[in-house]
């Protein structure tokens, strides 16, 4: 899928497939993650079928991961959402409804968003300062939105590929693409990303990586081709 991601204007000055620069996610770590922090997130929740599995799994494996939740389903199982805090998970915004945000058009668009603020806000008492744009389908206009409501876009370095079927093993040898400060695309919903959390985190850390908490970066970190702000960053 072809994705428009921030910060375009600094890649001129960034060699494709460049290192990390030195300070992006190596300091303060704990000493169990001496090569620092990686992002785990699911979208598209909470799922009836299977939110709670997620959850247990990535309990069992002291795992905490980053919940891009659709307001609607937030709206239908605010209970599964409030188990998702529960279990120190992060929860950010995936829109009301799941529209291609950039086909909707304005004022939709925005209202989508902003209704989803709400309504997460309203269950979890708390603000979700991330959000990530269905199908990582995004325009100026909708970044304008994001920056609007005061949220960092996320979208992710290794996609797992879980909506398209992929099985647990495939998920779990794309985790194992994940360079320090990277995110991984996965979904509430997937019954094999369900599968794949204790493989997934015991490879991280036979790697010296942990999941982490996605953050703002002020520096631009490059991946491939493509130049992110938000990465993870922190225990
Ligand atoms: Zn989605």
């Amino acid at each position: 899928m072809m994705r428009r991601l921030a910060a375009l204007t600094a890649a001129a000055a960034l060699v494709a497939g460049a290192p990390l620069p030195a300070n992006a996610t190596t300091d303060n770590h704990h000493p169990k993650c001496p090569n620092g922090y990686v992002g785990l997130t699911y979208d598209d929740g909470p799922t009836p079928e299977t939110t709670a599995a997620l959850l247990q799994a990535l309990r069992a494996a002291h795992a905490r991961a980053t919940f891009f939740d659709i307001g609607n389903n937030a709206l239908a199982h605010p209970e599964l959402v409030r188990a998702q805090q529960r279990a120190g998970m992060w929860i950010g915004n995936h829109t009301m409804s799941h529209p291609n945000l950039p086909e909707l058009g304005e004022p939709a668009a925005f209202q989508e968003i902003a209704d989803t603020q709400k309504v997460l806000h309203k269950i979890t008492g708390e603000r979700p300062r991330l959000f990530r744009e269905p199908f990582g389908a995004v325009s100026d206009q909708v970044r304008a939105d994001v920056a609007r409501l005061h949220l960092l876009e996320v979208l992710w370095t290794v996609d797992s590929r879980d909506w398209a079927g992929a099985t647990t093993d495939e998920i779990v040898a794309a985790a194992a693409t994940l360079q320090p400060g990277g995110i991984i695309l996965m979904h509430d919903w997937a019954q094999a990303s369900v599968d794949a959390v204790p493989r997934i985190v015991s490879d991280l850390r036979a790697r010296g990586l942990c999941p982490g908490k996605i953050a703002f970066t002020p520096k631009d970190v490059p991946y491939g081709d493509t130049v992110f702000h938000a990465v993870a960053v922190a225990p």
